[in-house]
């Protein structure tokens, strides 16, 4: 029997078409003819499409993944897979929230998108949305990002170039599949220990503040709205903790309860507030190591815990512990 697969269009540059003086790109009606666009999908699998919304990912909101979790739930109990296209911008972070709010789907939720939209020569849209088909009806569980060679964990996924057909990546993480002449599943997909908390997914706290330091840039305190903050630290974690506008912050953060969570600005490799003495002063002054969380699964996880009520302690076990299979 052919299998089924649930089409969720977002939008993105997928179904972009040329617009405007000047002429840029924005979302096209194309994605209502996708099957008559793309007529080799039905070799693959019977697709029912749900358009969710048509827009560029850089205005999608939390809100807005969120109805994606329901929709998925709800839309796809009869389905074997299902695909989500979504702009490249924002696409790790919907997969890093999807992927901890769907952990427990039982079954592939494949993320994609393109460079160049389907109606233009030489896109990757075609090739990347067959393969994201094609993942969707082989039952590995996993909530990934399909596009160039790979499938890769959602909830350890990057955006890393805006130019190559290659434009994401896991850097803590191997790919979960390989697809070139035939797709290569890897033995760790779709193994991992589901440890998602109940109850989440009804709010998502957004109002974080994210620092990128550099040398000599003032550490102003956030904003009296803010309730979560991540610093992306140098390296392991470091942070110039010689200066007292630093501590002030942390100091404020502390006090406030607003957890602030230590992230690195390097790719590969994680933080560890052990390695060196200006990581043990962020940690004594209350700092929660991000390990080797992405920014994008930082985000989604302490918006996710905060959403739903939880506490500076709260977020500190979240960051202890991997959900959803991502490098803690
Ligand atoms: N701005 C586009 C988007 O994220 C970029 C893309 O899809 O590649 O919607």
């Amino acid at each position: 029997m052919a299998k089924r697969v649930l089409l969720v269009h977002t939008g993105g540059t997928f179904g972009m078409a040329p617009s405007g003086t000047p002429v840029t790109l924005a979302p096209g009606p194309l994605v209502a003819r996708i099957l008559e666009e793309v007529p080799e999908l039905a070799e693959v699998a019977e697709l029912r499409l749900t358009v969710a919304f048509n827009r560029d990912s850089a205005s999608v909101e939390p809100g807005d993944i969120l109805d994606l979790a329901r929709i998925i739930r709800q839309q796809s109990g009869d389905c074997d897979g299902v695909v989500l296209i979504h702009g490249t911008d924002t696409m790790a972070y919907t997969a890093s929230v999807l992927g901890f709010l769907l952990a427990d789907l039982g079954k592939p939720v494949v993320l994609t998108g393109s460079q160049r939209p389907l109606a233009y020569v030489r896109s990757d849209a075609r090739g990347n949305l067959v393969d994201a088909v094609t993942l969707a009806t082989r039952g590995v569980p996993e909530v990934g990002v399909c596009f160039g060679e790979h499938w890769l964990r959602g909830v350890a996924t990057e955006k890393r170039s805006v130019h190559r057909y290659q434009a994401f990546e896991s850097p803590n993480l191997p790919p979960l599949a390989e697809l070139g002449l035939h797709i290569q599943m890897h033995p760790h997909a779709g193994r991992f220990e589901r440890q998602v908390p109940a109850g989440l997914g009804q709010a998502m706290e957004c109002a974080l503040a994210v620092y990128a330091p550099f040398p000599g840039m003032p550490w102003v305190l956030p904003h009296e709205s803010i309730r979560g903050v991540l610093i992306e630290a140098y390296g392991t974690g470091n942070l110039p903790m010689q200066r007292p506008d630093l501590q002030a912050l942390m100091d404020h953060c502390r006090r406030r309860d607003i957890p602030l969570v230590v992230g690195s600005l390097c790719p590969s490799g994680g933080v560890d507030l052990k390695t060196y003495e200006l990581g043990r002063m962020a940690a004594e002054r209350g700092a929660i190591s991000g390990g080797m969380h992405t920014r994008w699964a930082a985000l989604a996880k302490m918006g996710l815990v905060l959403g739903a009520g939880g506490t500076p302690g709260d977020v500190r076990d979240a960051f202890g512990k991997s959900w959803a299979g991502e490098p803690v």
